[in-house]
């Protein structure tokens, strides 16, 4: 009897055993490939980031070179059209040469724009403004942390212009009401002041005047803005960077000069952000293709820049 018992017993046992095997191996399989598909998964992401870090070098070499050769064939002769920093001084120089003449009819004024600055991108984006000598204009946010002080003081000691964007930059709150408008604009005017000693008259409105967010009518705001005799300036040409996708530096190059030629004034919309780097890529290639285009210089917005509207003022 007590043998049958102990067979009875190993025989359960074993059936325990197969039972728990049959629970423990499936799920322990499961868990091995969850954690194998996270690793494929983090890897497959990092291989991605590397492939669009060279996709964009790629395409910013071969703009640069694209735009060289444009340049090379208007200089007809010329075999000392560069410098050694790749800048076509010949072309500089006719420019200069057409200024100075006053000859200012027929010549195409594109606006290179920066919004949202400044970031820990806009000392790149000055160096090279100043190392192809080109002023740009600036729709800058209120950041009272010191390390941005410098920035705001270089944009407005390097001859660019330092105009207002929004204080806060938060739709919600600037565009609750007229006064909240106000407010957010009268506290960058004044901060602004405090850092530079510029008392700011250009803005850009966050979304531009024609955004759909605003629970304020916006000729409301623009009237404001005439009435202080601020001027508001939104844009023709749009390079693509506003996207929190990624986009090549090759792309906003083509965004922006695709379309340049139908304009006698083209106000290029930018940002100057920390995570545009693909921007501040393209800035050199943009610049030169620009430089190499026929009666066409980059200027900084004036008294004398005839406004982009996207809405009318009435
Ligand atoms: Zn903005």
């Amino acid at each position: 009897m007590a043998e049958i018992d102990a067979e009875q017993e190993a025989r359960l046992k074993r059936f325990r055993l197969m039972k728990r095997l049959l629970v423990i191996v499936p799920l322990s399989t499961i868990l091995i490939l969850f954690c194998l598909c996270i690793f494929l998964g983090i890897r497959l992401h990092f291989v991605k980031k590397e492939l669009h870090k060279l996709q964009a070098r790629v395409e910013t070499m071969a703009s640069v070179s694209e735009s060289a050769d444009t340049a090379a064939a208007q200089t007809t002769g010329s075999t000392e059209a560069y410098t050694s920093s790749g800048v076509d001084e010949s072309r500089r120089t006719e420019i200069d040469a057409q200024e100075d003449a006053g000859e200012e009819e027929g010549i195409r004024k594109v606006y290179l724009t920066f919004d949202d600055g400044p970031s820990s991108n806009t000392g790149r984006i000055l160096d090279i403004l100043a190392e192809y000598d080109v002023k740009a204009t600036f729709f800058v946010v209120g950041k009272e942390e010191e390390l941005y002080q410098p920035l705001y003081n270089r944009i407005v000691e390097e001859g660019h212009t330092l105009a207002m964007h929004s204080y806060s930059h938060k739709y919600q709150e600037i565009y609750q009401s007229k006064e909240s408008y106000v407010e957010d604009l009268t506290r960058l005017q004044e901060f602004l002041y405090d850092t530079t000693g510029v008392w700011c008259r250009y803005c850009r409105f966050p979304g531009g005047s024609s955004n759909t967010v605003s629970k304020v009518d916006m000729h409301e705001l623009i009237e404001y803005l005439d009435e202080q005799d601020m001027t508001y300036f939104d844009w023709n040409i749009v390079s693509g960077d506003a996207t929190s996708d990624y986009i090549s530096s090759g792309d906003i190059i083509r965004n922006c000069t695709r379309k340049l030629g139908e304009f006698d004034e083209a106000i290029i919309l930018m940002h100057d952000a920390a995570e545009k780097d693909s921007t501040v890529k393209a800035l050199p290639g943009l610049i030169e293709q620009i430089q190499a285009m026929e009666n066409t210089k980059i200027v900084p917005i004036t008294d004398d820049t005839e406004p982009i509207h996207h809405i009318s003022n009435d």
